[in-house]
């Protein structure tokens, strides 16, 4: 067993899906709801009484985890009493920006140190093109809110080629985003998944095509480094000392437990996840196993993810030529020994990678 781990509660309610998400999620039914419950809590008590690893980092994903109101403090009991978690753990909760001040206040008094909102816009017209429930001035009311009740780690999502967006509007997003002066910021560039409602309507979108996307990314990476951001992975900036430790955990390959359905775990070098069913969770079913994990070239490629690289030691053949070509094209930088990304190369992160991986098999 690893010292210590992550662990990732998924909670999977939506008060109603947004127009492009393909995240896990149901609309809230009080009678599932409340079935849910009861089952999370036994797979947390379950674990508990396996796995002896202390845990060092939490974060409730969904879905909505703000949905839980104050149902978010009989969840991390059942988590402090199953597991030895650190006194120093982070704590982390996603919030959808219209969420109650009551689950904010019952998040701090849960031990939550760290809330992660769904902005992802300062404009109201793109918020409902993007079928999102809050507005502009709800954000900013959470947001105040958060502070007012005491937490100092928080993080923004904003998105990046809305549709009818150019550079002009998403410079107005990221001075919004900034303006809350959060200590964190993701930024993730709308793709269109199959199974959204977005994917029936994407002749009609107006999605902004690959060059534009490409400035927007770029823009987003100058402005938040401008702004005093560290960008530290692919779709991550952090103030000094704000990375996100339980993401850090997925890109460095350390070990973590997911429980709910649709969540994913890498326990014991083994990878494994519980189905995207929430009936079949409540009755019990078993998670999947997805096989091993961990292994260099999986360490390669997520580890590419980051700033920080990779070791060059940790490739096994000569990538020298390889490497050398797409520095020159300044997509990757080599410096003490390590290979890591440009914002360019994080740009284009998938086939750069496989690039340097290929030369490497
Ligand atoms: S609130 Fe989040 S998880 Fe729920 S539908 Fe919207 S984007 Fe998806």
């Amino acid at each position: 067993m690893p010292d210590t781990i992550g662990l990732y509660i998924h909670i999977p309610f939506c008060e109603k899906k947004c127009l492009y998400c393909d995240f896990y999620s149901a609309c809230l039914h009080e009678k599932v709801y409340s079935d849910y419950l009861t089952a999370l809590i036994r797979e947390i008590k379950a674990w508990g009484s396996k796995v002896e690893s202390r845990v060092d980092t939490i974060y409730l994903g969904g879905g909505t985890p703000s949905v839980l109101k104050s149902d978010i403090i009989l969840i991390l009991s059942a988590v402090r009493e199953s597991f030895n978690v650190t006194t120093d753990a982070e704590i982390t909760a996603e919030c959808n920006p219209n969420c109650s001040f009551e689950f904010l206040e019952s998040a701090k008094k849960a031990g939550v140190n760290r809330l992660s909102f769904g902005i992802q816009s300062g404009s109201d017209e793109k918020l409902k093109l993007l079928g999102r429930r809050h507005t502009v001035s709800m954000a900013k009311a959470a947001v105040k809110k958060a502070r007012e009740i005491g937490f100092d780690n928080i993080s923004l999502d904003i998105m990046i080629a809305l549709p009818e967006s150019d550079c002009k509007s998403l410079q107005e997003d990221i001075n919004f985003i900034c303006g809350l002066n959060p200590e964190h910021i993701s930024a993730y560039i709308l793709k269109i998944e199959q199974n959204t409602a977005f994917y029936s309507m994407r002749e009609r979108l107006k999605l902004p095509g690959e060059d534009d996307t490409a400035v927007q990314y770029l823009t987003v990476c100058k402005e938040l480094k401008r702004n005093g951001f560290e960008h530290y992975e692919i779709s991550n900036f952090a103030r000094k000392g704000k990375i996100s430790r339980h993401n850090l955990k997925y890109w460095r390959c350390d070990e973590y437990l997911g429980i709910g359905p649709s969540a994913h775990s890498f326990l014991l070098g083994k990878r494994f996840y519980y189905p995207r069913d929430i009936k079949g969770f409540i009755n019990g079913n078993e998670p999947i196993p997805d096989g091993v994990g961990g292994d260099r070239l999986e360490r390669i490629m997520l580890g590419l993810r980051l700033s920080e690289g990779v070791n060059i030691n940790f490739f096994s053949g000569d990538i020298t030529e390889k490497a050398k070509e797409l520095q020159k094209a300044g997509f990757i930088k080599l410096k003490d020994g390590r290979i890591s990304l440009t914002d360019e190369g994080m740009l284009v992160s998938n086939s750069i990678i496989t690039e340097l991986i290929y030369e490497n098999l």
